[in-house]
């Protein structure tokens, strides 16, 4: 027979009770209760049956009675919410029974222990958890022991009860109430434990959720304000340029921050109870026809179909202009933010009649990249948002929250469906009334039309091409590694002018772009979608190809943790946000220099370690292989770069690129002064003639090897072994 572990059963319990109504501390509550009802009901029949044996027939239908108490609870139990209640009222109803069972048996001394029956029922009371309960049980059961000792005088006791039937019973009885006792006082103890790391869980949440918010927020308003700051420094240097451009963007950035402002603000109104519905009557259809319409260029731009549907005919209700446009603005921004390029997002909006329920429907779908099964059940959280997301888009997971607090007010419900990789739907069901004041408008114009722009948090994506075509030759590369489209212009508007600017969006790219080009100089943001600063340095500083370049992270967060993070990983300098565009280029043009610094000594045959030594050694590691390869090819006149880069698995470019940046000569060059040293040295140690270092070195032709040898050093090979008179 197959045995299953407490675990196992546990499980399988708790799949048995499900109830997505409840919260979890209830259901573990219900678990437990369960058990009891369970365990006692096992008693019960144990009991009935061995009454059955004993002929006790004054008290049959004790059990049946019983019996028939847990058929109709059990069902109950399971599927009513209120599972406390079922309970309650069936242990009062045992208590009844056992009253009637008492008076029938001859009162309490001959109760066969009946008696503790009643106590059990009381005691599994508090399994229930409702105080009042258990309080209200256990006077019942007083009243049944005072009121039968109150009739003891009448009671007959029937002459089946001889003092062996009433031992007998009275200690079996005895011996399974006394194991539910135990059983209850056990399982309390665990659940004090269960409940206790329950509790410890919930403040590590409440600690995480709050380090979740200081992080996103801070991110969420350095970001504006380093556009803001920044724009506003331009527009004194570069009048001209900025001065018409300027207003615009850091009207666009401060109506992000204050985006995000009047969502906490709004959040902590409606929890104080301080935010009323302001309602008029007007055809919804048409003002969510409105506000959709409103994001129709935003979805356009990033190349999203954004479709609108109604049902027939004007839909006159009840509504909230002002929220309603709050909560569908905050489910069409996620949509596209969440939305793939080229992908479709449906708005639909009906009125459904159901059982005398007037509701309207309203269903944003969209066929994004969906919400992993684990992270539906919280995204309605405050400053939730789904983890280990490789899309992972800043944002600070107040939006939902705000939404669904505003459904709720309104008296409606939201659901989400999603499936990763196929989409997400979210549908909002709000009841129908008529009673507010009419607007012919539909509320329309009651909405400031900026008011829609100020909730969308999707800034446009970046556009790299435009920024592309401004760059010109000739200068050091940087690649600049940002998802922010204004942090981008800001940026290319002060460096331009310095350096040769490539752009990438999220990380992944960034490191695509940077093997691909082997910039100079890289400057990247921590939070960006599906590579954050982290991993693309990470990458960066592991790939043979591009370890040696210099990296500045941006961040967002000023924090300790987060510098020592980034160092850890491998960048080499941080700048907070908002930066000082003096700060920027300082620091640039340090790691530039230090860069110089360094190729002016590993361009230098023979290496000099001692000089080198520790900021650069991944860089002398790199040379030194190179050493060694040609170490052992030197005598082979064709041995070269096609070589080096296939045994260290570069490609042409790439390689030539990463040599160049790392020594500041040609890779033919430094193989030539290589040679050329190593004979230099096999003739001062004496031990080959000319012509034989000539060959060792991979110099075939003897007359180019002593032309090329008076190149670099000044002086003739035969001229090194003269004695000097
Ligand atoms: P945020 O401001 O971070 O977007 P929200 O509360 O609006 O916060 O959303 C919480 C999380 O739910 C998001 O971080 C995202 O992971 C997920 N989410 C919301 N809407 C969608 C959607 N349409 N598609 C995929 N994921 C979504």
């Amino acid at each position: 027979m197959k045995s299953y572990s407490k675990q196992e059963i546990l499980t399988w319990i708790d799949r048995h009770l499900a109830d997505s109504r409840l919260e979890p501390e209830a259901l573990l509550r219900k678990r437990w209760a369960w058990i009891w009802m369970v365990v006692t009901c096992a008693g019960v029949i144990f009991s009935t049956i061995l009454f059955l044996v004993l002929d006790v027939l004054q008290a049959w239908w004790a059990g049946p009675a019983f019996l028939l108490g847990y058929a109709i609870a059990f069902p109950l139990f399971r599927r009513f919410r209120r599972f406390d209640l079922v309970m309650n009222i069936l242990f009062s109803y045992f208590i009844i029974v056992i009253f009637f069972a008492m008076l029938k048996l001859g009162g309490l001394k001959t109760s066969l222990g009946f008696v503790f029956i009643g106590i059990n029922c009381a005691m599994g009371s508090v399994l229930a958890g409702r105080i009042r309960w258990t309080v209200g049980i256990f006077l019942l059961y007083g009243m049944t022991i005072v009121l039968t000792g109150i009739l003891q005088p009448y009671l007959e006791t029937p002459s089946f009860n001889s003092p062996r039937i009433s031992t007998i019973i009275f200690v079996s009885l005895n011996l399974w109430i006394n194991a539910c006792m135990l059983f209850l006082v056990v399982l309390f103890m665990k659940d004090k434990n269960r409940y206790e790391r329950i509790e410890a869980e919930n403040l590590r949440k409440i600690d995480e959720a709050k380090t979740r918010l200081y992080t996103n927020v801070s991110h969420e308003f350095r970001t504006p304000l380093t556009v803001i700051s920044g724009i506003a420094g331009q527009m004194e240097q570069q009048e001209e340029k900025w001065m018409k451009e300027g207003p615009g963007k850091i009207r666009m950035q401060s109506q992000i921050l204050l985006r995000l402002v009047n969502q906490m603000l709004d959040i902590s109104k409606i929890e104080a109870g301080g935010m009323y519905l302001d309602l008029i009557k007007g055809d919804i259809y048409k003002y969510i026809q409105f506000l959709t319409s409103s994001f129709q260029s935003l979805a356009e731009s990033h190349n999203i179909a954004l479709k609108f549907k109604s049902g027939s005919g004007p839909l006159n209700m009840d509504y909230d202009p002002e929220k309603l446009m709050q909560i569908i603005s905050n489910l069409l921004s996620n949509a596209i933010k969440f939305t793939h390029q080229g992908g479709q997002i449906y708005v639909e909006v009906f009125h459904k009649k159901e059982e005398g329920k007037e509701t309207v429907n309203i269903h944003v779908r969209d066929t994004g990249k969906g919400i992993p099964q684990e992270a539906v059940i919280h995204i309605f959280e405050r400053f939730y948002q789904v983890p280990n997301n490789e899309d992972e888009t800043p944002g600070t997971g107040l939006g939902l929250a705000l939404t669904k607090e505003l459904v709720k007010m309104m008296k409606g419900q939201i659901l989400v469906r999603s499936k990763v990789n196929e989409g997400s739907e979210f549908r909002v069901c709000l009841p129908v009334t008529r009673g507010a004041r009419e607007d012919t408008n539909h509320g329309i114009l009651l909405v400031n039309p900026n008011a829609v722009q100020q909730v969308l948090p999707v800034t446009d994506p970046v556009r790299e091409h435009e920024i592309n075509a401004v760059v010109s030759s000739g200068k050091p590369i940087l690649l600049i590694v940002e998802d922010n489209n204004d942090v981008v212009e800001y940026m290319v508007s002060i460096l331009e002018k310095h350096f040769f600017i490539e752009v990438a969006s999220n990380g992944e790219q960034g490191f695509k772009k940077a093997l691909q080009i082997v910039p100079d100089i890289i400057l990247t943001d921590i939070m960006m979608p599906r590579m954050d600063g982290y991993e693309l340095v990470d990458q960066l500083k592991n790939d043979v190809n591009t370890d040696h370049i210099p990296v500045i992270v941006l961040t967002a967060r000023g924090d300790f943790e987060s510098k020592l993070k980034g160092l850890e990983t491998g960048a080499d300098h941080f700048l907070v946000k908002p930066f000082n565009e003096r700060e920027l280029l300082l620091k640039l043009n340090n790691l530039l220099k230090a860069r110089r610094k360094m190729q002016k000594k590993l361009g230098i045959v023979p290496l000099n370690k001692q000089q080198v030594n520790n900021p650069y050694r991944q860089e002398l590691l790199f040379l030194e292989r190179i050493h060694k390869l040609l170490d052992g090819k030197l005598h082979m006149e064709n041995f070269g770069i096609n070589d080096i880069c296939s045994s260290i698995g570069m490609s042409r470019p790439q390689f030539y690129r990463k040599f160049t940046a790392l020594t500041n000569i040609s890779i033919g060059r430094y193989i030539r002064s290589y040679r050329l040293y190593k004979a230099k040295v096999m003739l001062e140690t004496k031990t080959s003639n000319v012509t034989e270092a000539a060959l060792d070195s991979g110099f075939k032709n003897l007359s180019h090897f002593s032309t090329v040898f008076r190149e670099e050093f000044g002086y003739s090979p035969s001229e090194i072994n003269k004695p000097v008179h």
